[in-house]
């Protein structure tokens, strides 16, 4: 059995290569032939099935250890198939600091078609516990919250799940196979925005969902081959190429992470971080227990004096954007930019202030970017 970077490197191979190309070709095929009207084809119309996006859906459903994977045209595409395969009156647990656009499907699209939603703070198991009623179908969350970075333990929800027999639905975006796999956790589905590390190099958009079982992965690709946001074979070959250089990227995005985390901490300016990686939290205690790395994303907040849109926008390096999980540095401020959807009282109590920035560290050279956040932060005028 291979290690994980050797996984990454080799896919599934496919075994319909005559000519011994060592990559699948993009078969830019929308239709293939039937040699007889009765005919049992493997391939019959590329939205049912595509074999470059099928052999990423096998390369991700490898590396989380699932029954099977599936590709969707955005991360969106994969959360709104899967949020699909319930029913009007069916009702989710979801996280209370989930992406700011699951929160809009799940707020404006799905509560019209009758779906049920609860918002909890899923690293307090009481409360989720509290949360599910006799409808309660699944439990839906990120390991490490988007912008805030609490860690929520898939190993204790999945347990909570599996005794009320709902599923756990784990968004696996900032973590990625490589540093979580929450199906071996206990999780029964595993989602990713493919925009972000698998990909990895802010060129495509693409979501990815894998199966713990057969059972879920029939009621999956009814989802998708009936609602039809496929991935395209040129995003599908870019996200497995995306996802070969996967271990050697993460690497460097955790070591420079942890240079930057030292840094933050070292200056005045900053007033509070988040970051998983910090000894001492209940964050770091559960992360230590379920995952291979801390992360490549580090929020802080700046002293309240500061004005961040200043410190942003005099970076130098690292680009003012959202987005997270590139070969290059991303920064953003929450408030204005990825959580403009929640409103200002939503916002507040789930701790998203004007002085709160989210850092998707990248790859360049940690000193380089130290250096741009140092300048940034010297030009700053400010009392405390
Ligand atoms: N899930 C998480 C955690 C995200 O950060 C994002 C996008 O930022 C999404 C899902 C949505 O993915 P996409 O933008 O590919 O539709």
């Amino acid at each position: 059995m291979s290690e994980i970077d050797t996984k990454l490197v080799h896919g599934k191979s496919q075994k319909d290569n005559s000519t011994g190309a060592v990559n699948v070709p993009i078969y830019n095929s929308s239709t293939y032939i039937f040699p007889k009207v009765t005919s049992k084809v493997r391939w019959d119309y590329a939205r049912s099935g595509n074999p470059t996006r099928n052999y990423l859906e096998d390369q991700v459903a490898e590396l989380e250890g699932g029954f099977k994977g599936f590709a969707f045209s955005s991360g969106l595409a994969a959360i709104h198939s899967v949020f699909s395969i319930f029913s009007p009156g069916d009702h989710i647990v979801i996280g209370d600091t989930i992406y700011g656009g699951t929160y809009r499907l799940v707020n404006e699209f799905f509560k019209r078609w009758n779906l049920e939603f609860t918002a909890v703070n899923t690293q307090d198991l009481e409360a989720v516990k509290k949360a599910i009623n006799p409808n309660t179908k699944a439990i839906y969350f990120e390991t490490f919250s988007n912008p805030l970075l609490r860690v929520t333990s898939v190993r204790e929800i999945s347990k909570i799940a599996r005794k009320k027999k709902i599923l756990t639905i784990v968004d696996n975006t900032f973590l990625t196979p490589y540093l979580q796999q929450p199906l071996k956790l206990g999780a029964d589905i595993v989602i990713h925005s493919a925009t972000k590390y698998l990909g990895g190099h802010s060129d495509v958009i693409a979501g990815i969902v894998v199966t713990k079982n057969q059972e879920l992965a029939e009621s999956v690709y009814f989802n998708q081959n009936g609602i039809g946001a496929v991935l395209s074979p040129e995003s599908a070959n870019l996200i497995r190429r995306g996802i070969q250089t996967l271990a050697v990227r993460m690497d460097r995005h955790l070591s420079n992470t942890l240079k930057i985390v030292k840094f933050l901490q070292s200056r005045q300016e900053i007033k509070k971080i988040y970051f998983p990686g910090l000894s001492g939290t209940r964050d770091y205690k559960i992360a230590t227990q379920e995952v291979n790395g801390y992360g490549g994303i580090v929020s802080f907040e700046l002293q309240d004096s500061i004005d961040t849109t200043k410190f942003v926008e005099r970076l130098k390096i690292i680009q003012l954007a959202v987005s997270l999980g590139a070969v290059e540095s991303l920064i953003e401020l929450p408030y204005k930019m990825t959580h403009a959807e929640l409103s200002k009282d939503e916002q507040e109590k789930i701790g998203i202030t004007p002085q709160l920035i989210r850092l998707s560290v990248g790859i360049e050279s940690s000193n380089d970017l130290i250096r741009d956040l140092q300048q940034s932060l010297d030009k700053l005028d400010y009392e405390f």
